[in-house]
């Protein structure tokens, strides 16, 4: 089923889980032990991340560099068919422009569509690790509204050969990322909310936000959007702090704020557990006011932290 028809089938706030896949090299039994403790709460649809290559200088034996490009996340398509197959639950695969042409994207869907994995996130991306600012690969889109329209050609059956424009339909739901403390690299907000309009006006079905620890951020946000003609379901992401240091990690990686309270608590704490506790509470009391308000559905980024999702999620849903 697709994520706007869950969306559509109930006015209760659905739950949904973000995994990330495990680093190459680690069994998919890794995402079993993050997800099979979390299906009895019955998450509406669970996404899975997807992670460019990187490359790397490997030194050789005499004393040049190698140039090498190393994926260390692989396996999202895998990860999405499996967790459709074992848990029967809908997964959405995250697809993104960064390190793809738009040749390797069309093949990438083409497989997701077979299948039968019709939810799709479509992403920019970051900048690689050696990149000042992001380079869209040679043929591939500098945009994740570029993305979107060639999702939504395949939708009409048209590939990027002119030849196959009569093709086979895929039908592929899409949601795309919204920023409710904007975009990093937008000088405002309000050109931010110009580009998100663009990606929704392009075919976008809904809206997953980047996370945010203070909802008037997030209830803001939906009013701009409002404002701004954008009228599709805006589903908040949301996460638990879980150790000290996030209180500097999270701000510095994901562009966000975190409020003087929840600083405050962390601060004070004596012990890692304290921690633990604090951000979970606060992660609760987020998703209680989220839920009240009428939030469409819930998007826990989960990050390998299933206590602290369970805690949480037991006691919301
Ligand atoms: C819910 C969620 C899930 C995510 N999952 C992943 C993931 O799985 N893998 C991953 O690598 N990253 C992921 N990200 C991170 C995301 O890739 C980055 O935040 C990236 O920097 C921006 O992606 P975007 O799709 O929002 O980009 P875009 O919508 O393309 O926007 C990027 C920037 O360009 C601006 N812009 C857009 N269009 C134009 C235009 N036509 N002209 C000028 N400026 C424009 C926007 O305002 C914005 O500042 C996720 C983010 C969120 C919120």
């Amino acid at each position: 089923m697709k994520v706007t028809e869950h969306l559509n089938k109930t006015n209760k706030s659905l739950l949904s889980f973000e995994i990330l896949p495990p680093l190459k090299g680690k069994s998919i039994q890794n995402i079993y032990e993050v997800l099979d403790p979390l299906m009895e709460f019955k998450p509406a649809f669970i996404n899975v991340t997807y992670h460019r290559s990187e490359y790397i200088y490997k030194k050789r034996g005499d004393d040049t560099f190698d140039k090498v490009f190393i994926r260390k996340r692989p396996g999202t398509v895998g990860i999405c068919a499996a967790i459709q197959f074992k848990y029967k639950v809908d997964a959405v695969a995250h697809i993104i422009c960064g390190g793809f042409s738009k040749e390797e994207t069309e093949d990438a869907l083409i497989d997701l569509s077979y299948l039968s994995i019709d939810n799709v996130l479509l992403l920019r991306g970051d900048a690689s690790k050696n990149e000042r600012d992001f380079t869209p690969e040679p043929g591939g889109h500098k945009y994740a509204s570029d993305l979107v329209k060639q999702v939504v050609n395949m939708n009409k059956g048209i590939y990027l050969e002119e030849d196959s424009i009569q093709g086979y339909k895929t039908d592929f739901n899409i949601g795309v990322a919204g920023y409710p403390e904007k975009h990093f690299e937008s000088p405002n907000l309000k050109s931010d909310l110009k580009y998100l309009k663009q990606k929704v006006d392009a075919g976008a079905d809904y809206i997953v936000t980047q996370m945010f620890f203070d909802n008037k951020k997030y209830f803001d946000f939906v009013e701009r959007c409002r404002a701004e003609g954008i009228h599709v379901p805006i589903i908040p992401g949301i996460k638990p702090i879980t150790s000290a240091s996030q209180i500097h990690t999270i701000p510095r990686t994901f562009h966000v704020d975190i409020p003087d309270e929840l600083s405050d608590v962390v601060e004070n704490c004596k012990n890692s557990d304290e921690v633990k506790k604090a951000g979970v509470a606060w992660c609760i009391e987020q998703s209680r006011e989220l839920i009240k308000k009428g939030a469409p559905c819930l998007h826990y980024y989960t990050m390998g932290n299933v206590d602290a999702m369970r805690k949480i999620v037991s006691e919301v849903f």
